[in-house]
Parts: C-alpha cells; sequence; structure tokens
C-alpha cells in the first residue's frame, strides 16, 4: 500500500466489526462522488492514481459495494456528508431524536437537530413555567 494511505485512519467498521456496506442507491452516488471529488481517481480510466505503485489499476472503489478504500473512507466521503451519515451509521454521527435528520454533535449531550432543540427548550420552559406557577398558587 502506498504511504500516504498509510497515514490515514483504518477503514470505519461496524460494531460488529464488519466494512460498511452500500445499497446500490448509494453505490450510484459513490461512483457519481468519486468522479466528481476524488483527487487520485483518473475518470478517463477508471482507475486509481495510487494502487500498483502508481501504476494505475481500476478504481476498487468504483466496483464495490463495501467501503474498502481508505481515501475515499476519510477524505471523499465526508464532502457529501448527507451521503457519509447515510453510509456510516455510527456515533460520530448521530441522528436527532425527534426527526431523525443528521447532525454532527459537538458535545455528547446534543440529542435534537437545531431546529428542533429550539422547540424542546421552549417546550421545557413552559413546562417549567406552569410548575413553577402551580407552586407558587398554592
Ligand atoms: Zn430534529
Amino acid at each position: 500500500m502506498n504511504n500516504f494511505l498509510k497515514m490515514l485512519p483504518p477503514i470505519s467498521e461496524n460494531e460488529r466489526g464488519e466494512l460498511y456496506s452500500l445499497t446500490s442507491e448509494q453505490l450510484l452516488k459513490v461512483k457519481k462522488l468519486i468522479r466528481k471529488e476524488c483527487c487520485n481517481f483518473n475518470a478517463e480510466l477508471g482507475e486509481c492514481f495510487l494502487l500498483n505503485g502508481g501504476r494505475g489499476c481500476v478504481c476498487p472503489q468504483m466496483i464495490s459495494n463495501h467501503i474498502i478504500c481508505r481515501w475515499f473512507n476519510h477524505a471523499v466521503l465526508p464532502q457529501d456528508p448527507s451521503l457519509y451519515v447515510d453510509v456510516i451509521k455510527d456515533t460520530e454521527c448521530k441522528r436527532c431524536v425527534v426527526c431523525g435528520t443528521a447532525i454532527f454533535p459537538r458535545g455528547n449531550k446534543t440529542k435534537y437537530c437545531p431546529k428542533c432543540r429550539k422547540k424542546v427548550w421552549r417546550k421545557q420552559r413552559t413546562e417549567w413555567q406552569r410548575k413553577y406557577r402551580s407552586v407558587v398558587e398554592k
């Protein structure tokens, strides 16, 4: 493997230690993304510049239904956050517990997307005020 690729973290795996698989729909998006964003992809030949000692060989990520390329995994896929979250469903990318929108939490406590967080806060405040009032008016 190219030294350059060795510098990247290992391929992402799910909790069972398996590679992330792609549905046929995701695979189409992956191929598009490689063509558009992968700087190691030779679109004319469909080859990878990095593999086979730089002599080029068919891009393995283009023909696999699993995430198998480190470069794609860590450098290309994150450029499409919604696809990233769709494919790699780990703790790095949580979903809002209310509406299911993908969120990139800044802390472990993040549970809601910004929209729902506002709604939840407002509701909690109203409830708190109601409780407070009921205690005070007794
Ligand atoms: Zn939400």
